[in-house]
């Protein structure tokens, strides 16, 4: 019998974190050595929103630098990991919820390769990423996590690629943090342990200091596809727990 995979939020926080041997890499190296080896990787970035849902569909992602003004080494990065057309039309046959098509023109954005290029840098798992259709409200996206949770049986990663806190407009170039942004993660953090998935998913109605925190929300949208494949029952534990940059919570969350 396949042992069911847990699921994963990654804070991913700078690109430069894909190259940087650091807290933060180094926390996601012992993530990765600490789960049973997945078949596929499915990655929710916040860095792919669509109008309607996409899955990559194609055999060969392109690693995509969606970032500008970092050094050359960082560009001269790849992370060539094969797609899985298959695996593309499963998880189009599980969400029930929306048509997704299947992607040709994406590949691998900084928020998928980032943070899997430290989790797998041999590149030989099979990466999808499924975009976030911002067309639909945070209860939607919670619900497409519950329709991908039968991946796990199938021995796929589920990863969610955001910060918790993310307010680009407020971030500070040194390693300080907000009052807000360490309260809406501890927040954040207790309503993750308790299972208390509706404050989550209901962060509009959580005051000021989950408004400040999730101001765009594309960064925290990717926890909820997580917190949806992986259950209320589950059992959430948590690693790189910081907030950094004012603004930003590195903040990783696994749900087994
Ligand atoms: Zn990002």
């Amino acid at each position: 019998m396949t042992q069911t995979m847990p699921v994963i939020f990654a804070g991913h926080g700078s690109p430069m974190n894909a190259i940087e041997d650091n807290e933060y890499s180094r926390g996601w190296r012992a993530l990765s050595a600490s789960l049973p080896r997945p078949r596929g990787i499915l990655c929710v970035s916040a860095h792919w929103e669509t109008r309607g849902l996409g899955v990559t569909a194609m055999q060969s992602p392109r690693t995509i630098y969606d970032f500008y003004g970092f050094p050359d080494e960082l560009y001269a990065r790849a992370y060539p990991a094969p797609g899985d057309p298959a695996l593309a039309q499963e998880v189009r046959r599980l969400i029930k919820s929306g048509d997704t098509q299947l992607d040709l023109s994406w590949g691998l954005d900084h928020g998928t390769w980032s943070v899997l290029c430290q989790m797998y840098p041999q590149a030989d798992i099979p990466v999808l990423q499924l975009s976030l259709d911002r067309n639909r409200d945070a209860a939607y996206h919670y619900q497409v996590g519950q329709e991908l949770a039968a991946l796990r049986e199938q021995g796929i990663l589920i990863l969610g690629s955001g910060n918790i806190v993310h307010n680009l407009r407020l971030i500070q170039w040194n390693d300080t943090a907000y009052d807000w942004a360490l309260e809406f993660d501890k927040q954040a953090a207790d309503w993750i342990e308790a299972g208390d998935h509706t404050s989550l998913v209901e962060y509009d109605k959580a005051g000021r200091a989950a408004a400040l925190a999730i101001n765009s929300a594309e960064h925290y949208l990717p926890l909820l596809y997580v917190l949806g494949a992986g259950g209320k029952k589950g059992q959430a534990s948590f690693s790189n727990e910081r907030v950094s940059m004012g603004s930003m919570s590195m903040r990783c969350v696994v749900i087994k």
